[in-house]
Order: C-alpha cells, then structure tokens, then sequence
C-alpha cells in the first residue's frame, strides 16, 4: 500500500501543456494522483505523459496519465474530458482550472476578439469543466474544485480591464460553487498568483501591452509554476475537515497590486 497522500485519486488539468498545469499535473502525480492532462496541443501534452510515465517507472509509483487534446471553450469537448476521466481512470476527485489567457490591452479601442477569446477561455471554459465535474464529486461526498484566478481577480487597472473582469467572474463564480456544495465535502478554492513564469506573456496580442508586462516580469524574481503547484499541492493534501478556499501568493518582489 503506497503512502503517497494522493494515492487513489484523479486528477483532472486543464492547461496542462505549459506553466502553472503542466507544474501541477507533475506535482499531482509526484504525490500519488493519476492525472488527465487536458489542453488544445495535443503534442505537448504527450510528451507530457511520456517524461511523467518514464519517472513513475524509476520510481515505481503506480499512477496512470491520459491525455486528452481538448479546447475547453468547446462545451461539449469540456464534458467530454470529464467523461473520459471518469470512463478511462475510474473516477475523479480533483478538478484543476488553469486553462487561460492573459490578453492585456486597453479597453479604449480595444480588440474585441480577444475579449470573446479570454471570456470564453477563462471564464466559460472553466465554467463548462467545473459543470460537467461537480455532480461526479457531490456524488461522492468529497473532491476538490481549484480555480486559478489571480491577483488580477481583486484588483483592477487600465491595462487590463478584460482580464480583470474575466478573473474577477471566476472569483464569484468560486465563491458562489462553495456555497452550494461545502457541506456535500466537496472543496472549492481560488489561486491568486502574482507574476509567475511561463508563456503567458507569449499570448498578448497588443505589442505596447506584450512589452509593458515582459518588463514588469523582467523586474522582479517572478514566481515559478512549481511554486504554484505547491501551493496546490497543499491546499488537495489537507485533511476532508480542512478548506482552504482562497490562497494570494505573489512574488516577494512584486510591490504593485
Ligand atoms: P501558460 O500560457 O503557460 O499556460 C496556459 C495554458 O492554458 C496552456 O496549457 C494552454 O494550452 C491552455 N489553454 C489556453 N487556452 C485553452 C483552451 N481554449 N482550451 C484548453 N486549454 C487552453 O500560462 P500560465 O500557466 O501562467 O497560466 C495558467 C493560468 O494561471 C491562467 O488562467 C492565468 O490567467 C493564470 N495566472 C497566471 C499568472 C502568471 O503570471 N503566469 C498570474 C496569475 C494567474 P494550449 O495552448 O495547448 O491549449
């Protein structure tokens, strides 16, 4: 009997081919879990598995990996991972959120589509995986929800209205979901990172916007998406008794909100 704490248990990712999912996916299954990787490129989410699958060989852990290529904006293909979790490794307990955009711009003139982008990303696509998920979980009696929000989720600035609005609709949303399903065990929690590196940056279309945000990162010691997976790690590894519904974890560089 292995004493791994996440023993037993699925996880699902979304965002798992890059940054703060792929770190989690790895951290997850390092504790214990099996993991469906999910996210649109279906290249990296295989080789995903394939580095995870040759390290649970060295070390004997016995945790399975799925990939499954899908867009989460796409309803029916969100509730089609859930599915195939389910159908493929037997259940699912924990639900990581971290499928996302970071498409700053000003609002003033600014390119609707990626607002449709980013809303139908952050905000329905999360939506759509957490609807799908949360009656398996309820079922169950326990199971974890995590959201990556951000810090952008309890601030606002010119900039980044859009984004702050899309993470500042998953705050509610979090806040709402809890209350509906706590007392059937079942855990929500809101992420708040600061500045973490990853490719986020990479996504921004406004090229003022690109560069302003590079350099802020560039400033500081910016997070690492490990760090965030710890702090994942922590909040799924808690006791059924213990909710840690809302963790803010910035660099200890980042002054500016
Ligand atoms: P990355 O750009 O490194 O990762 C984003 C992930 O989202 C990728 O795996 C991408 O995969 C996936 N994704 C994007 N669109 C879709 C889609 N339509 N369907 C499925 N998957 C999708 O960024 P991070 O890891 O940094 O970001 C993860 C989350 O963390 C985001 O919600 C972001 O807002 C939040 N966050 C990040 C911070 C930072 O400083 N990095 C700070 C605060 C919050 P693919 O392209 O293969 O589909």
């Amino acid at each position: 009997m292995s004493d791994a704490p996440l023993h037993g248990k699925v996880a699902l990712i979304t965002g798992a081919s890059s940054g703060i999912g792929q770190a989690t996916a790895t951290a997850l299954a390092r504790a214990g879990a099996s993991v469906a990787l999910a996210a649109r490129r279906a290249d990296r989410l295989h080789d995903l598995a394939q580095r995870m699958e040759s390290v649970q060989r060295d070390t004997g852990q016995g945790s399975k990996v799925l990939t499954l290529p899908v867009d989460v904006t796409d309803e029916q293909a969100a509730a089609g991972a859930v599915t195939q979790t389910v159908e493929d490794l037997g259940r699912i307990d924990i639900v990581v959120n971290a499928a996302g955009l970071m498409l700053l711009g000003p609002i003033v003139d600014g390119d609707t589509e990626d607002w449709r982008r980013m809303m139908s990303t952050n905000v329905l696509g999360l939506m759509y995986v957490t609807h799908a998920a949360v009656p398996h979980l309820v079922e169950q009696g326990s199971g974890d929800v995590i959201n990556i929000s951000s810090v952008a989720g309890r601030t606002a600035k010119p900039g980044s209205g859009v984004y702050n609005a899309s993470k500042w609709a998953v705050n509610a949303f979090s806040e709402s979901l809890r209350q509906e399903v706590t007392t059937h065990g079942v855990r929500v929690t809101l992420i708040e990172p600061g500045a973490v590196n990853s490719e986020l940056n990479d996504q921004i279309t406004d090229d003022a916007a690109r560069k302003k945000s590079q350099d802020s990162y560039a400033s500081m010691r910016t997070l690492h998406a490990e760090d965030i997976a710890a702090a994942i790690t922590y909040v799924v590894t808690q006791p059924p008794r213990v909710a840690i519904n809302e963790l803010l974890v910035r660099p200890t560089d980042q002054d500016v909100p």
